[in-house]
């Protein structure tokens, strides 16, 4: 029998790239969002492992299936590794990528270019039916640039140098992020874990 993978993401767009990737293998890959009253637990942890770990478990509890989560966000050297789980909501609960932005710049304005360094980092967690949590890393390198550059992409791309492309993630072809970017990375290590499984 194949077996059957929750991912815990009411993303569409974040399913559709996992399912791209993890679909070479015999797996199916079931949307957390097309399971009705799916929870969405809140992210209460501390650091990225805390939170992808908090959503698997809650996918696995609620479908008995294995589950993947992941969780992602910016981590800037300068400001000690924030936003960091706070990415999505660093200028407020509500606030949008042009707030998060806007706030990231006015945050870094005195700071010179050569402190401006800062990574990506996506964590994914997968969790077994057998209580086993086991989570995968990925990091993408680079700099915070002084103004938005190139309108591709979500959240902090346009202001992020990457140090593998040479352009910001905004003006970065969309291949050519998803080949280098932190949660390609991530993704890889756990096709590595999935692939020994088999
Ligand atoms: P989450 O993993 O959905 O909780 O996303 C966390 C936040 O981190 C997003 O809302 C973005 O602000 C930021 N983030 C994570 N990955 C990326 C990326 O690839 N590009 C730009 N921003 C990102």
């Amino acid at each position: 029998m194949r077996k059957r993978f929750v991912l815990a993401s009411h993303n569409g767009k974040k399913i559709a790239e996992m399912k791209a990737i993890l679909e070479r293998f015999s797996f199916d890959i079931i949307g957390l969002g097309e399971i009705p009253g799916a929870p969405e637990p809140e992210e209460t942890g501390a650091t990225f492992e805390e939170n992808a770990r908090i959503k698997a478990v809650s996918a696995l509890a609620f479908t008995r299936l294995p589950a993947i989560a992941d969780d992602s966000g910016l981590a800037v050297d300068a400001l000690g590794g924030r936003p960091g789980v706070y990415s999505a909501r660093f200028a407020g609960p509500d606030a949008d990528d042009a707030e998060n932005n806007r706030l990231l710049l006015d945050t870094l304005k005195d700071i010179p270019p050569d402190r401006r360094t800062a990574r990506f980092v996506c964590v994914i967690a997968l969790a077994l039916p057998d209580g086993q949590v086991h989570t995968y890393r990925g990091e993408a390198e680079g700099v915070i640039l002084p103004t938005p550059t190139g309108s591709g992409g979500f959240g902090y791309d346009p202001l992020f140098l990457s140090r593998d492309l040479g352009v910001s993630f905004g003006e970065a072809d969309p291949a050519a992020k998803n080949r280098i970017s932190h949660r390609a990375r991530a993704l890889q290590k756990l096709s590595a874990a999935l692939a020994a499984e088999e």
